[in-house]
């Protein structure tokens, strides 16, 4: 199960009238709210990137053009607090977040284009 589908399951419980009716525990549905949240993290508007699994920043850097047509034809993501790295990943700038969200547990609805 990815964290996703772990939150999604948790949403439908307790958004279910199965659980409310078994319960007023005002404590259980804070912390339930409390690890949903936690579940899910929060992408960087800007770069669409989650968080590192350390908690560092994560960064989009272009591979150097190339030398006639001055294209970028790689991205690589990496922590800026650690070592992490998706390595240099072939295309498109979404495509090698993509890889970061989905190494990191998340995917966040982006779909890679193979160009
Ligand atoms: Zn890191």
């Amino acid at each position: 199960m990815t964290l996703e589908q772990a939150i999604e399951v948790l949403i439908s419980r307790y958004n279910s009238g199965v659980i409310r009716s078994r319960t007023n525990d005002d404590e259980w549905r804070l912390a339930t709210e409390t690890a949903i949240a936690a579940l899910r993290p929060t992408s960087d508007p800007e770069t669409g990137l989650v968080p590192c699994g350390c908690g560092g920043k994560a960064k989009v850097w272009p591979s150097e053009p190339t030398q006639f047509t001055h294209v970028i034809t790689d991205y690589e993501v990496g922590c800026t607090e650690c070592a992490m790295t998706t390595g240099w990943v072939r295309g498109k700038q979404e495509n090698a977040v993509k890889v970061w969200n989905t190494a990191m547990g998340w995917k966040g609805g982006l779909e890679v284009d193979d160009d």
